[in-house]
C-alpha cells in the first residue's frame, strides 16, 4: 500500500532514480498532465536536435552521396533497438516501414515456412480482440493466400487456457501462424511471451508477436524468451514521433529459411547491380522493401538510447509503481463513482497502461481534456460505454502527475461532469 496524500506522491518523485529523465523531453506546457504516452510519446530534446542535424548536414550537405552510409542505417539502428530495448542479437532487427507492413511481411513469410514444414498447416490464428490492424492483416492474408483464419474469443486472463484447449482440440495441427500482442492495447493485459511461444512451438506453430504496446514499458527479452518473430512501432513508449518507422525482428536461425512477400529492391543482394533476377540478401535485410525512411531513423535511435540509458528494468519497475498508485487511487476515490478497473490487478499481468471503465467514460474523458488539463485516451467498448485509458509513461511521468490526474478525475466525477 502506498500512502494516498499528495505529499507522499511528491516524496516518491524525490526518491525516483529516473526523475532526471523528464528534463530530456520537451514539456511545452508544464501544467498539462500527459497520460497518453502509449499512443504517442513525448518529443526528446535530443531527437529534435538529431532530426535538424540530419536534415541540414546529411540531406543538405551530402545530397545523394549520403546513400553511402544511409544504406546501413536501418540495420544499424535496428541493432541499437535490439540492444537497448528488445534483448535481441545484432543482425536480428530491421527498422523501416509501418508496423502494419512489417506484420504483413512476417505473417506471410512465416505462413510460407510453416506450410513448407507441413502441408496441413493452412490456418492463420489471432484473437478477436487483437488490435484492428493485426486482425485486418491476418484476415487479408487469409484471403490473399487462400488460408483459413480463426479468431479466438478470449476474455481478460484466459488467453493461455483458451489456447491450450484449442490447440489440443485440433488447432495445433492445422495452424501455420499465430499472431498475438504482447500487451493488449484495450485491456492492458501483459501476456507471458515465453510460455505462449513455447506452447505454440510445441505444436509446430510459428508465432508473430506485436510489441507495440509493450516495448519500452516492460522488458521484452526476445532472445532469453526464445521468441522467433516480432514487430512493433516506435512512436509509443519509444518516443520516436508521429509516423516514425516501425521495426521487425527475425531470429537469426530463421532468416535464411524465410522470404519476404514484398520483393523490393532494397532487399536484393547486390542491389545496385540492377540484375534481372530477384535474389534476396542474406540476413534480416531481406525483409527490407524500398527506400528507407532516413529522416525518421535518428529519432528511433535517440528513443532507443534513452530507454537503454534509463535501463528497461528500472523503467518497468517505475511503470509498475505508477500504475499501482493509479489503481490504488482509483479504488479509493473512483469506485464509489461507478468506475471499475478494466485491466488486470496483479502487476505481473499488466503492461504500462490502465483502463478504467465507466458508463459516462466518453464525457468524462472529454471533460478531463477540456476542463482539467489532463490528456488521457478513450476507447469505446462493445456495450456502448467505454474506458478511460491512462498510460503514465515511466520516462517522463511523475508520481504527482498520476496523483493530480486522479484527483481531477475524482472532482469531475463528484460534480457529475460525466453525466451531461
Ligand atoms: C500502435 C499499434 C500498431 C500500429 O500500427 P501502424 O502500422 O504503426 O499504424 C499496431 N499494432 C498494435 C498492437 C499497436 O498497438
Amino acid at each position: 500500500m502506498l500512502p494516498l496524500t499528495r505529499d507522499a506522491a511528491v516524496a516518491l518523485d524525490a526518491a525516483d532514480p529516473l526523475a532526471a529523465f523528464r528534463e530530456r523531453f520537451v514539456i511545452a506546457d508544464p501544467e498539462l498532465i500527459y497520460l497518453d504516452g502509449n499512443s504517442l510519446g513525448r518529443l526528446p530534446k535530443r531527437g529534435a536536435e538529431r532530426l535538424t542535424e540530419t536534415v541540414q548536414r546529411e540531406w543538405g550537405d551530402e545530397l545523394v552521396r549520403g546513400w553511402d552510409h544511409w544504406m546501413d542505417e536501418p540495420a544499424r539502428v535496428g541493432d541499437v533497438l535490439a540492444r537497448d530495448v528488445l534483448g535481441a542479437e545484432p543482425g536480428e532487427v530491421l527498422v523501416g516501414d509501418t508496423t502494419t507492413v512489417n506484420l504483413f511481411k512476417l505473417v506471410a513469410a512465416a505462413a510460407g515456412l510453416a506450410r513448407r514444414e507441413s502441408s496441413t498447416r493452412t490456418t492463420l490464428v489471432t484473437t478477436a480482440s487483437n488490435f484492428p490492424t493485426d486482425r485486418y492483416v491476418t484476415e487479408g492474408l487469409g484471403e490473399l493466400l487462400d488460408l483459413r483464419v480463426e479468431l479466438l474469443e478470449v476474455d481478460m486472463g484466459t488467453l493461455a487456457a483458451t489456447l491450450e484447449r484449442e490447440l489440443a482440440a485440433g488447432l495445433g495441427a492445422r495452424t501455420a501462424v499465430l499472431c498475438l500482442s504482447h500487451v493488449d492495447y484495450a485491456s492492458g493485459e501483459l501476456h507471458d511471451i515465453a510460455a505462449l511461444t513455447a506452447l505454440a512451438r510445441g505444436h509446430g506453430i510459428r508465432v508473430v508477436w506485436d510489441l507495440s504496446h509493450s516495448a519500452g514499458a516492460v522488458p521484452v527479452r526476445l532472445a532469453a524468451r526464445a521468441v522467433e518473430l516480432a514487430v512493433g512501432c516506435t512512436y509509443k513508449y519509444l518516443n520516436a514521433g508521429p509516423g516514425a518507422p516501425a521495426y521487425l525482428y527475425v531470429r537469426r536461425d530463421l532468416q535464411q529459411q524465410m522470404r519476404s512477400p514484398i520483393w523490393g529492391w532494397f532487399s536484393q543482394r547486390d542491389q545496385f547491380a540492377m540484375s534481372d533476377a530477384y535474389n534476396p540478401a542474406a540476413g534480416v535485410v531481406r525483409f527490407a522493401t524500398g527506400t528507407p525512411p532516413i529522416l525518421g531513423l535518428p529519432l528511433v535511435e535517440v528513443g532507443a538510447q534513452l530507454i537503454g540509458q534509463a535501463g528497461i528494468d528500472a523503467l518497468a519497475a517505475k511503470s509498475e509503481r505508477l500504475t499501482a498508485l493509479l489503481i490504488e487511487l482509483a479504488d479509493a476515490w473512483l469506485t464509489p463513482h461507478g468506475f471499475t478497473l478494466a485491466t488486470p490487478r496483479e502487476a505481473a499481468h499488466r503492461g504500462g497502461h490502465v483502463n478504467l471503465a465507466h458508463a459516462q467514460a466518453r464525457d468524462l474523458c472529454q471533460a478531463l481534456i477540456e476542463k482539467a488539463g489532463v490528456v488521457p485516451d478513450f476507447r469505446a467498448d462493445a456495450n456502448g460505454a467505454g474506458t478511460i485509458r491512462l498510460g503514465p509513461a515511466p520516462l517522463y511521468t511523475r508520481y504527482v502527475d498520476v496523483w493530480d490526474a486522479m484527483d481531477r478525475l475524482r472532482k469531475l466525477a463528484t460534480q457529475g461532469a460525466g453525466a451531461r
